[in-house]
C-alpha cells in the first residue's frame, strides 16, 4: 500500500487543529483540510464561527499540559468567573461552570490552525472533502474538490475526522455496529447567536452580567433549549438561544403562535432590560448566525477501521449545555496522539484505535450519558415546573453537582421529606428521582466501557435500551 501522508486531518476547526498539532508534535506526516479560505480557518458555514464562545479555563489547562499551548488577547477576547443559570421567573439562580474565558473565534481559529502549520503539518485551505476513500472496509483516505473543482483522491494511514455535526466522512462510512451515521432531530438544538454592541440601559445581573455567563431557562422564549446572554470586551455581548424542533412545535400549537428560531431570536434582544441592541458587531462577517448543535452523548465509539473522529463529528458538545468547544480540543489532542501511537505499532485497526475512546471517556466523555438523561429531563418540565423545581426540588450545590454529571443521592431523597404541594409538582419531582436514578445507572455502565471492541455492541444497546426508557418517561412537553 503506497500512502501519501501518515494522518489527514478533515476540517481545521477546533478539533482538528488540535488533532493536527498533536499527530504532527508526535512524529507524523500530516494533511490538514479545510474548505475555507486560509484566513477562515474553523468558519462552520458562510453564517460564520456561530458559536457562543464561551470555554472553561480547565480545558485551555489541559491543552496547556498536553501539547504546551498558551493563549492570550486577542483569542481570550474577555475573563468570565461562572457561568449560571436562572429560572424563568429570574427568582433562582444556579451555578453551573467555573472560571473561563469568552473566545474570540476567528482569531482562535488563526491562532491553533497556525500552530499546527507551525509543528510541521500541511494546511491546505480550500479543500471541499466530499467522502471517505473505502478500501477493504476500512478508511484509507479522502476524496473531494479544491478550490478550481479539480477532483482529489489522497491516501493516508490514518484519518481523523473533524468536519462538524454535518460530517460527510461520518455519514459516508460503511454500515457498521459502531458509530451512528445519522443523528436524530430531538437530540438536535437549532441555534441563533449574534455578536451585538449594546448600550446598558439599566444596572441588572438577572440580564447582563459582564463577570458571569447568564442563561436564562425559559420554555415559552427558547422552548427545549436556553437562551444565552455572553459578556465580551467592553460594550459587547454574545447573546443566542437554542430551541429543539418538537419542543417548539409543542409549544406552537398550546400558544397559538407560529414562532421560529429568528423571530424567538429577535424577541429575546428585545425582551433583555440591561441592554440596548445598538447594532451588530459583524468584524469577520460574524455578526449573526443560526447553526446547530447535538446535544447527546457522544457516539458510543469514536473509532472505525484507521478512523478516528473528534469534536462535533462525534456529538461531543455537552447534552445539558451545548458547550463544545473544550471536547473538541481535547478530544482532538488525544486523537491525534493515539492515531500516531497505532501507525507506530503497525495496527490502526478499531482494536488498534480503541484506547482513544477510552482517554476520551476517562478525560471528558463518561458523564455525557448521565447528562443526556438530565437534558430530557429539563425538556420535560414547563416555566411553572422549572421555577417550582429550581425553588423547592434541589440546593444551589445539588443543581450544580447535577450539571456537572455528579449524583447528590443522600440530599435529594433527604426533599423527600420537604412538603411539595401540587400533584404536578410532584409528579415533576418523581420525574427527578427517576432521572436522578436513570443517571447514576449510566454513569456505572460507563464505568464498564469495554476494553474490547468486540463487547461493544452488548455495551451500547444498554446505553441505548436506558436512553429509550428515559424517552418514553420523560416526553416534551414545554408549556
Ligand atoms: C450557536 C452555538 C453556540 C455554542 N456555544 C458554545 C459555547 O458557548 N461554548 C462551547 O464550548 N461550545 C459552544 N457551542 C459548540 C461549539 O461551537 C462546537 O462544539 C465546536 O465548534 C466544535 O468544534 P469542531 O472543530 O468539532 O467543529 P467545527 O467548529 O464545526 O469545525 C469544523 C470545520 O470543518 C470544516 N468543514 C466542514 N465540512 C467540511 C467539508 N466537507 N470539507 C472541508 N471542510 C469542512 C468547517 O468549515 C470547519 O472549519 C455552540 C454551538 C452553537 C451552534
Amino acid at each position: 500500500m503506497s500512502y501519501d501522508y501518515d494522518v489527514i486531518v478533515a476540517g481545521a476547526g477546533l478539533a482538528g487543529s488540535l488533532a493536527a498539532i498533536s499527530a504532527a508534535k508526535n512524529g507524523a506526516k500530516v494533511l490538514l483540510l479545510d474548505r475555507n479560505n486560509y484566513e477562515e480557518p474553523g468558519k462552520k458555514s458562510n453564517w460564520g464561527w456561530v458559536c457562543g464562545d464561551a470555554v472553561a479555563k480547565s480545558h485551555l489547562e489541559f491543552l496547556n499540559k498536553e501539547l504546551g499551548l498558551t493563549f492570550d488577547r486577542p483569542e481570550l477576547d474577555h475573563e468570565v468567573k461562572g457561568v449560571y443559570a436562572l429560572s424563568p421567573d429570574l427568582q433562582n439562580k444556579f451555578p453551573f461552570e467555573g472560571e473561563g474565558f469568552m473566545l474570540n473565534r476567528p482569531a482562535f481559529g488563526r491562532k491553533i490552525a497556525r500552530a499546527a502549520e507551525k509543528q510541521g503539518a500541511e494546511y491546505r485551505p480550500n479543500y471541499e472533502v466530499e467522502g471517505p476513500i473505502i478500501e477493504e472496509g476500512g478508511i484509507a483516505g479522502v476524496f473531494g474538490k479544491d478550490d478550481k473543482k479539480k477532483e482529489y483522491r489522497i491516501r493516508s494511514k490514518v484519518v481523523i475526522d473533524c468536519l462538524g455535526m454535518a460530517s460527510t466522512l461520518r455519514r459516508k462510512l460503511p454500515v457498521n455496529d459502531l458509530i451512528e451515521r445519522d443523528i436524530r432531530t430531538d437530540d438536535i438544538e437549532s441555534t441563533g447567536r449574534y455578536i451585538m454592541n449594546f448600550k446598558p440601559v439599566a444596572d441588572d445581573e438577572k440580564y447582563y452580567d459582564a463577570h458571569n455567563a447568564v442563561i436564562h431557562l425559559n420554555q415559552q422564549m427558547a422552548p427545549g433549549g436556553y437562551g444565552w446572554v455572553f459578556p465580551r470586551n467592553g460594550n459587547k455581548v454574545n447573546i443566542g438561544l437554542g430551541i429543539e424542533k418538537k419542543c417548539l412545535e409543542i409549544r406552537n400549537a398550546k400558544l397559538g403562535k407560529a414562532d421560529n428560531l429568528h423571530s424567538l431570536m429577535d424577541e429575546y434582544v428585545k425582551w433583555n432590560k440591561a441592554i440596548r441592541d445598538d447594532g451588530l458587531d459583524n468584524t469577520d462577517g460574524n455578526g449573526k448566525g443560526y447553526w446547530s448543535v447535538t446535544v447527546r452523548r457522544q457516539q458510543g465509539s469514536l473509532v472505525y477501521k484507521n478512523y478516528l473522529g473528534a469534536g462535533d463529528s462525534m456529538a461531543m458538545p455537552n447534552p445539558i449545555s451545548a458547550g463544545g468547544i473544550g471536547s473538541a480540543m481535547i478530544a482532538g489532542a488525544l486523537a491525534g496522539r493515539v492515531a500516531v501511537e497505532s501507525i507506530e505499532s503497525k495496527d490502526t485497526s478499531i482494536k488498534g484505535l480503541w484506547k482513544y475512546n477510552q482517554l476520551y471517556n476517562d478525560a471528558y466523555g463518561n458523564k455525557c450519558g448521565a447528562l443526556e438523561v438530565f437534558r430530557i429531563y429539563l425538556q420535560s418540565l414547563n416555566n411553572d415546573l422549572l421555577n417550582y423545581g429550581m425553588a423547592h426540588f434541589i440546593t444551589k450545590e445539588e443543581g450544580e453537582a447535577l450539571s456537572y454529571g455528579r449524583m447528590p443521592e443522600l440530599s435529594i431523597s433527604s426533599t423527600f421529606h420537604k412538603v411539595l404541594s401540587g400533584i404536578s409538582n410532584i409528579n415533576a419531582f418523581r420525574n427527578l428521582l427517576f432521572t436522578v436514578g436513570k443517571m447514576k445507572e449510566l454513569l456505572e455502565v460507563y464505568k464498564q466501557y469495554p476494553e474490547d471492541p468486540a463487547a461493544f455492541k452488548a455495551w451500547n444497546d444498554q446505553v441505548a435500551k436506558t436512553m429509550k426508557e428515559v424517552k418514553a418517561r420523560l416526553p416534551p412537553a414545554p408549556v
